[in-house]
């Protein structure tokens, strides 16, 4: 490749430098880092805790494997604590949870350590330039000189500046700006960056009943401590300073005094259940206080010069994410210098060119790295009492927080990540892939396909409004009342149940009426599927806090007003609330064998009902009132399996792991292990369904077809707009009804599952091919097999695509 004819410069050998360093020796890349101090991995005190975002970088340089022979082991469990120490809510193993999700853990070392694995790792050590503090750029058309502060001069393609907050060469990046392309530094020269924070932080020895993250809330101030390798504990003071926004050149550096003076303060602040931050202190080996500066800067490159680090980004320490980002930003650089190298010869570059290759650098990481330093001082403004939610922190998490909280918060910071484009990093075993390895790029804006759907959604909601009433309902209530329970008579009592549960029904005779036979046919198919689904989805994970886990509120809906209304209410519900995602999928396998016995079940005694000879009279009537009433008895019947079954066997294929909060409740639930045994279960009844709804449906269209004319005359006659006028209480209004009904909730169902399937496009899970292909599929379903069964057929696909995308990196 571009071996002996281009060459980056890197200033600065911190993580940001050494990293890209690696980076770009794997990229073949010739480069040279100049560092100004005289070792590359001094020890002052420094920890750093490395998440799966940055791990997986560390993974395709080569070096993981030593980062965590260095770290050892931790389970890793995350404790938030008030202020007075007591807990608010914990998270067990946190970090091998972490790991099972995203591949890597959660792992805290010395800074130092980190620094001295990157350096080995190098091949070309020599390259590396100690006592070398870059003063002085230079930039012409063919390249950079930079001088040091010692005279030497080092020629090069490009500079990197990853010489951190202070950076030097941002400043000689301001300068050569203005000279060449006036103003275009001026909102970056004359920003404030905030100074909100400091933190005394250090490594102690002392590690007794230290063995999980603390995060202790405080007011104008909070604590984080992190179990690290051996006997080492490390850990964070952090203190709101009381300032704001500051000029950079008024960043307060400290002295020993004042970190005494400010510790004296906190010596008796509770961090653990035994612990004083006092203790901590006393056996601490390093310690130091340090101004927090956050900032990004709106332009991190100039013609041939480029920001990588914390000299274009700083964050808050809290979230652990300033030292991924600037490993994030070196492959993002990496990634796009190496597509320009490909393209072009090294010495045709022009600076035009670099310089729009820094700019897309910039932009690939710029979104993501703004929400990460906001996402941090958020978190750090919540635990130190200076945020107006702060109040709530306490009670919010011990209500929402613990274990599957935690992980669903640091899932946000770490499947965005960006890693090498050309080095895949060694297989590690995990249920959410990243979304650089997703089949598509997520599209931002699918929020609008959201919205839009849920508000066509709720016309149909709003149109079906007037379909049903509650009148009837509650006069059969009263009858009810009245007839008791003395009633011996077989089909007195369907009948009183009939009218009692049914009255969105009642008036419907389908006897000797092909065509009504039909439409109930028709909308027993779409309801059959609906209950199947449903009570599925109230069991699947991603629902557990959601008002879709009690489809039973759906079936008393259903039962007040009818299957369009209900259907539209649910599936705004399941649009706007739903889970998507492949970690919110998994279904307990117990549910799932539950509610396909209680379909078995129900669908046995249906049929027993049609053939069984003294029955067989009332065959169409009996049946009829069973279909209606599946919904109420599938639910009862999957409760009470899925009852009777957890107080025999263990729970399989997914196991819950517990989290307490302050009440000492265990009631928060987070997925471990590999969670697609489900899906085996989940296919059988998705097949069953799909194959006899879509049979019968298909005979129905049959039937229809041949009895064209007399079935569409009928249904045009006896309709009418049900939204645009009151329904006639007779035969025929209930008929039309009927009709009405079954093309609402026609109508909401296609427009949920044509959301599902670009959703799933818009969180990159399929291609846009491949999107278009399922929507023209899910189309001619709706023909061919019905609505009903194009449900149960595209959960089936989709269930097999998301545990897919989980199960290929096992
Ligand atoms: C208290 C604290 C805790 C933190 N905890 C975490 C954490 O848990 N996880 C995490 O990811 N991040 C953490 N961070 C942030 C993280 O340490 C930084 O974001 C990261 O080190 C930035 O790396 P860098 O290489 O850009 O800058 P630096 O680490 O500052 O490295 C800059 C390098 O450039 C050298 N240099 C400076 N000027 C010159 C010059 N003129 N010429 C040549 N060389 C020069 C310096 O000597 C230094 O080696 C923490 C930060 C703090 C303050």
């Amino acid at each position: 490749m571009a071996e002996k004819h281009f060459k980056v410069i890197i200033a600065g050998g911190g993580i940001a430098g050494l990293g890209l360093a690696n980076m770009l020796e794997m990229a073949g890349i010739d480069w040279v880092l100049l560092e100004s101090h005289n070792e590359i991995a001094p020890q002052v005190g420094a920890s750093i805790g490395l998440f799966p975002n940055g791990l997986r970088i560390l993974d395709q340089i080569g070096v993981y494997e030593a980062i965590r022979a260095t770290w050892g082991y931790h389970p890793m469990s995350n404790t938030n604590r008030d202020a007075k120490g007591r807990v608010i809510c914990f998270s067990p193993a946190m970090g091998d949870r972490l790991e099972e999700r995203h591949g890597y853990p959660f792992i805290f070392i010395d800074r130092r350590s980190l620094l001295e694995i990157l350096f080995d790792n190098l091949k070309h050590k020599d390259r590396v330039h100690l006592r070398k503090k870059v003063a002085n750029v230079d930039m012409g058309e063919h390249g950079v000189q930079v001088t040091t502060a010692d005279g030497e001069t080092f020629e090069g393609d490009i500079l990197v500046g990853a010489d951190g907050v202070h950076s030097r060469v941002r400043e000689e990046m301001w300068r050569i700006g203005e000279q060449i392309q006036p103003g275009v530094f001026l909102k970056d020269r004359e920003s404030l960056v905030s100074c909100r924070y400091k933190c005394v932080f250090g490594i102690s020895e002392m590690s007794e009943g230290l063995d999980s993250n603390e995060f202790v809330c405080g007011d104008g101030h909070s604590y984080l401590i992190c179990p690290g390798p051996g006997k080492r504990t490390y850990w964070f003071l952090f203190v709101n300073t009381g300032n704001g926004l500051v000029r950079k050149d008024q960043i307060p550096r400290y002295t020993k005094e004042e970190e005494a003076s400010l510790v004296q303060k906190h010596l008796r602040d509770p961090i653990s259940g035994r612990h004083t931050f006092g203790d901590l202190y006393e056996s601490r080996l390093y310690s130091t206080l340090t101004p927090l500066v956050e900032h990004v800067f709106k332009r991190w490159h100039f013609g041939r010069i480029m920001l990588l680090g914390d000299s274009a980004h700083k964050h808050n320490p809290i979230a652990g994410q300033g030292g991924m980002s600037a490993l994030e930003s070196g492959a993002a650089f990496v990634n796009e210098l190496q597509s320009l190298l490909k393209r072009n010869n090294p010495r045709t570059i022009s600076n035009k060119e670099y310089d729009s290759m820094l700019t897309r650098t910039q932009r690939r990481f710029e979104t993501r790295v703004k929400g990460l330093v906001k996402a941090a001082n958020d978190q750090q403004r919540l635990l130190a009492n200076d945020h107006p939610m702060s109040g709530l922190v306490p009670g919010f998490l011990g209500t929402f927080g613990g274990l599957e909280y935690d992980l669903r918060h640091l899932k946000k910071r770490v499947v965005g990540a960006i890693s090498l484009r050309d080095f895949p990093p060694p297989k590690r075993p995990r249920l959410v892939p990243f979304t650089d390895e997703l089949p598509a790029r997520p599209i931002r804006k699918m929020w609008m396909l959201k919205w839009l759907s849920i508000m066509v959604t709720g016309y149909i909601l709003f149109c079906s409004r007037e379909l049903y009433n509650l009148s009837a309902l509650w006069s059969s209530f009263d009858d009810v009342v009245g007839w008791g329970l003395q009633q011996t008579n077989v089909s007195v009592l369907m009948d009183q149940i009939r009218s009692t549960v049914m009255p969105t029904y009642s008036h419907l005779n389908p006897e000797h009426d092909l065509n009504k036979t039909v439409a109930f046919i028709e909308t027993a198919l779409i309801l059959i599927s609906l209950v199947a689904i449903w009570t599925i989805e109230g069991s699947r994970l991603g629902h557990q806090r959601s008002i879709i886990r009690w489809p039973i509120m759906f079936w008393v809906a259903l039962k007040m007003k009818g299957l369009g209304w209900t259907t539209s209410l649910y599936f705004i519900f399941h649009m706007a609330f739903g889970s998507q995602t492949i970690i919110g999928r998994p279904v307990p396998s117990p549910a799932v064998k539950a509610a396909n016995l209680a379909l078995f079940i129900i669908y046995l005694v249906a049929t027993a009902l049609m053939v069984v000879p003294n029955f067989k009279e009332q065959s169409v009537r009996i049946s009829s009132d069973f279909l209606q009433s599946i919904p109420v008895y599938t639910g009862v019947l999957t409760a009470l399996i899925s009852a009777l079954s957890s107080q025999f066997t263990r729970t399989e294929g997914l196991e819950h792991s517990q989290s307490t909060s302050k009440r000492g409740v265990s009631d928060k639930s987070a997925v471990v292990g590999i969670p697609n045994r489900d899906v085996v279960y989940l296919n059988r009844l998705y097949i069953l369904l799909y194959v006899s709804l879509g049979t019968i449906h298909l005979g129905t269209v049959i039937f229809a077809a041949v009895q064209l004319k007399e079935y569409f005359s009928g249904i045009l006659q006896s309709s009418g707009l049900p939204f645009l006028g009151s329904m006639p209480d007779t035969s025929e209004g209930a008929y039309s009804q009927l009709i009405w009904d079954l093309a609402f909730a026609s109508a909401s169902l296609f427009i949920f599952l044509l959301h599902t399937v670009w959703n799933l496009r818009g969180t990159g899970c399929i291609l846009t091919l491949h999107a278009f292909k399922v929507t023209a599929m899910v189309l001619v379903g709706q023909i061919i097999a019905g609505p009903g069964a194009t449900y149960a057929a595209l959960w089936h696909w989709r269930e097999n695509l998301l545990s897919g995308l989980s199960e290929q990196y096992y």
